[in-house]
């Protein structure tokens, strides 16, 4: 949509084809139905892929500022909540409205529940669109067929095919910004719990078992019967996902209470152990320290039975327990599907594309948004690259 609306304005004729029943479904479910469009301090550092640079010419070519302008324009007022941006009406259903108005009002033909089966480059015709209402000519193609993830919005991979025929060569696609499945009969316990946490993503290597530190992330995890998710576990699950999925071991350290050191929190226990010494258990050792579940999640992971008493608890038990609250081991075992992830790792190789996002295999075929094998965290990030790759390959494809 943002691709055919700026290669109109670049003077272009477009055609542009939905195989769903609607255009920009997909926009509907973002930031919760409110729609994070973009950010306003975003670094090329958030992005990753196989050459995670290969988003700076095109993020500098059509900024968040520049996008916000043409929005602006379009009539959006919008609101600033810490970088992150969102419509001021709260609405996803806003943005994708302003996108539908503005192609109305420049004439963009749409056209929906039109499959794009295969595409033939042609001497000739330049490209020969193949689809399910009969075949179809064009000068250029631009390529913008999202991912796998949530493939009941429409992306249903088959871009993915339509660049592999035209000889493009695909990272393997694999979600990202999603929950991940740990081991341990724990979960049931903590299903529903949110704790703020600080959590660390260590990878082994398969050859030596050597350790690696991969991602540290702070904030409000939600804990499910199956194991981890919410923004922090989202922001490097990428990672975790990519590596179950070569078969390395992936574990994350929870640290339950990352504004208390060991020693501070120790010191606590031992003065709360003084406190309730001759009548007190263990669970009311804990009381006042972290959601109750997970209290007595940890009372049992260390062997200590709620209702015994707390004088019981030897000096070393005491320190076994402040360690567990700072280092619990989530051995990880998985990772949700398609479904679940809201955005795909992977996609075409980037090395096959130009700074103006053409192939470099067939001259006039473009490639935008989450199809290209760039992926960014959580926080408007996967928006603005969804913009920046739609503008920049939408004014090249219109002066081709
Ligand atoms: C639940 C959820 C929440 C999200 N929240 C945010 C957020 O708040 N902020 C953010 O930045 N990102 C968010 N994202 C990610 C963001 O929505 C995507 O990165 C972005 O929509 C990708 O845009 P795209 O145009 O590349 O692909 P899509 O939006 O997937 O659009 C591709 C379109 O192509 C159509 N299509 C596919 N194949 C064919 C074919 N063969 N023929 C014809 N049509 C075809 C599809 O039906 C679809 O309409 C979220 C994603 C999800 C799932």
């Amino acid at each position: 949509m943002f691709g055919a609306i700026c290669a109109k304005r670049a003077g272009a004729d477009v055609l542009l084809l939905e195989h769903t029943d609607r255009i920009g479904k997909k926009l509907l479910a973002t930031g919760n139905g409110k729609c994070n469009l973009t950010n306003l301090v975003l670094k090329p550092g958030d992005y990753h892929g196989n050459h995670p640079s290969f988003v700076v010419p095109v993020l500098e070519r059509f900024t968040q500022y520049e996008t916000l302008k043409l929005f602006e324009e379009m009539g959006l007022v919008w609101k600033d909540i810490n970088g992150l941006v969102y419509p001021y009406s709260n609405q996803a259903s806003t943005v994708l409205d302003l996108l539908r108005t503005e192609l109305k009002r420049l004439h963009v033909k749409v056209r929906t529940e039109v499959k794009v089966k295969e595409i033939l480059p042609d001497a000739k015709k330049g490209f020969v669109l193949n689809t399910s209402e009969g075949e179809l000519e064009a000068d250029c193609v631009i390529l913008a067929c999202g991912s796998k993830a949530a493939p009941k919005t429409g992306s249903d991979g088959s871009g993915y095919q339509l660049a592999k025929k035209l000889g493009h060569s695909v990272i393997e696609p694999l979600p990202a910004l999603v929950q991940l499945k740990a081991e341990g009969g724990y979960f049931k316990m903590i299903a529903g719990v949110r704790s703020d946490c600080r959590l660390k993503l260590y990878i082994e290597e398969t050859a030596n078992r050597k350790k690696t530190l991969i991602a540290k992330e702070s904030g409000e995890v939600q804990f499910t019967d199956y194991g981890i998710s919410g923004i922090p576990v989202f922001q490097f699950s990428r990672f975790a996902v990519r590596a179950l999925w070569e078969k390395k071991k992936a574990y994350v350290v929870c640290d339950f209470l990352p504004q208390m050191e060991e020693t501070v929190l120790y010191e606590y226990l031992v003065k709360k152990k003084e406190r309730i010494s001759d009548w007190g258990s263990c669970e009311e050792l804990l009381l006042g320290l972290l959601n109750k579940k997970l209290n007595l999640m940890l009372l049992k992971e260390c062997g200590f039975p709620a209702q015994s008493k707390a004088e019981e608890l030897s000096v070393h038990n005491l320190k076994r327990l402040c360690r567990l609250m700072k280092h619990w081991e989530i051995p990880l075992k998985g990772y949700n599907s398609f479904e679940q992830g809201q955005i795909c790792q992977g996609g075409i190789a980037t090395e096959e594309l130009t700074e103006n996002l053409e192939s470099r295999i067939h001259k006039g075929l473009y490639f935008a948004g989450e199809i290209i094998d760039i992926d960014g965290r959580c926080g408007g990030y996967n928006l603005q690259w969804a913009w920046s790759s739609a503008y920049v390959a939408a004014v090249h494809a219109a002066e081709g």
